[in-house]
């Protein structure tokens, strides 16, 4: 029997998760994530413990013991413990998930006292293996479907060959770890996955979103893998080219600004908007930067335009027109230079009338800025005062 040595301060944790959980009546074994990591020696934060008994009252006990906070979720229902601001523990009834056999969409689920039909319904082999955490075996590998092994090896295997026909995040799952954990995608699953990507489409959209938006926190890199295993063909994506992600990931360390919106723009840059689920805002935002080209941007009526954008917004324009990249980099970095000093309400102050005239008078003051003509407030006035005395205010 193969036995963990957890480093002193996780094994204390551990071995108090265990012992409430036999004054309780339950067994509890660590899973999935941090088993895996342990193995290959990376550190790892989020913890998933499996409780064969009830997770919930598990957590409430630990929680008092360790002055944690208690989060309850209804879902499944699970639970979250966490103490001393980082620590983390989630607690998780051992369960089973049965699929439709028609149709995609979540499993029926039922409570299990079988800890082995709770390690069948998951991913892969190097996330199916349990740590036993009870006082009487602490430390002991439950690996029923060789997850060791396939560690070692550097390998992800799906558990059962309906894997990924019964749940197709699995397809972008296997993306992920691949890319994350340096292994390679076992030659049968990968078959597997290229056989299963059409089941991708009967995913619902929230669902899909979910799951991408988690692989494109990764960076860039990860719509070359999207695209080399057939992921965005199927489901209808751009494929914005190398040079795009690069620009990409080097502008979103300039500008300090996380990619995933800017991705999301970039996969569905062709096509209508229509049917797509996502924030308000950021339908807003692909409506902007879709009015704005080469073109466009090199003219200064455009500039205004900008501040309507938010920041990975920006950063799409940034790396789809490289022509104009120092345009956007001028905005990103004297943004607050460019910003009237006058507001709308001061237009109608010093006389002008409440019309479409005020924001017209407002882009020429922002282009006067983008020029360099104005620098400071009483040069905004000046321009009004030329627009109400009959002048031309057009630079
Ligand atoms: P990390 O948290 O480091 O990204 P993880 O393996 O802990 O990796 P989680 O998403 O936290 O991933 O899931 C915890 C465990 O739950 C997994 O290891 C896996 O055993 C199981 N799991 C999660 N999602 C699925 C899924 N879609 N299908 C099957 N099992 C899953
Ligand atoms: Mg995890």
């Amino acid at each position: 029997m193969r036995r963990i040595n957890f480093q002193s301060e996780l094994r204390n944790v551990f071995k108090e998760i265990g012992q409430i959980a036999k004054e309780l009546g339950f067994s509890v074994y660590l899973v999935g994530g941090p088993v895996r990591d342990v193995l290959l020696g990376r550190s790892f934060q989020d913890v998933d413990v499996v409780c064969v008994g009830n997770a919930v009252k598990l957590a409430k006990v630990f929680s008092k013991r360790v002055h944690g906070e208690f989060f309850y979720r209804r879902r499944f229902p699970n639970a979250t413990v966490k103490w001393n601001n980082s620590a983390k523990v989630d607690f998780v009834s051992a369960r089973s998930e049965v699929y439709s056999r028609n149709k995609v969409g979540l499993p029926r689920i039922r409570r299990t006292k079988d800890l082995l039909v709770d390690l069948k319904r998951r991913d892969f082999t190097v996330n199916a293996i349990a740590v036993d955490l009870g006082p009487e075996n602490f430390g002991n590998l439950y690996d029923p479907f060789n997850g060791l092994e396939d560690c070692q090896k550097k390998v992800l295997r799906i558990l059962h060959p309906n894997s990924f026909k019964e749940d197709p995040t699995r397809i972008f799952r296997a993306i992920r770890f691949s890319m994350e954990l340096s292994f390679q995608i076992e030659e049968n699953t990968k078959k597997s996955l290229n056989k299963n990507l059409k089941f991708l489409k009967g995913l619902s959209q929230q669902r899909l979103w979910k799951e991408i938006k988690v692989c494109l926190k990764d960076g860039s890199d990860v719509l070359n893998y999207l695209k080399k295993y057939g992921v965005l063909k199927v489901l209808g994506f751009s494929y914005p080219g190398q040079g795009f992600l690069e620009r990409v990931d080097v502008g979103s360390i300039q500008f300090d600004v996380s990619p995933v919106n800017t991705l999301i723009i970039a996969l569905i840059e062709r096509g209508p908007i229509r049917g797509y689920t996502f924030e308000r805002n950021l339908i807003q935002q692909i409506k902007y930067v879709r009015e704005i080209n080469n073109r466009t941007l090199r003219n200064i009526e455009v500039v205004h335009q900008l501040f309507k954008l938010e920041d990975y917004a920006l950063l799409y324009l940034f790396a789809k027109y490289p022509k104009n990249s120092i345009i956007i980099e001028n905005f990103f970095d004297n943004r607050e230079k460019l910003k009237p000093e006058l507001n709308g309400e001061d237009i109608k102050k010093l006389g002008v009338k409440e019309s479409p005239e005020i924001g017209r008078i407002m882009n020429r003051i922002i282009e006067g800025r983008w020029i360099g003509k104005i620098a400071e407030r009483n040069e905004e006035v000046d321009l009004v005062e030329r627009y109400l005395g009959g002048k031309d205010v057009s630079w």
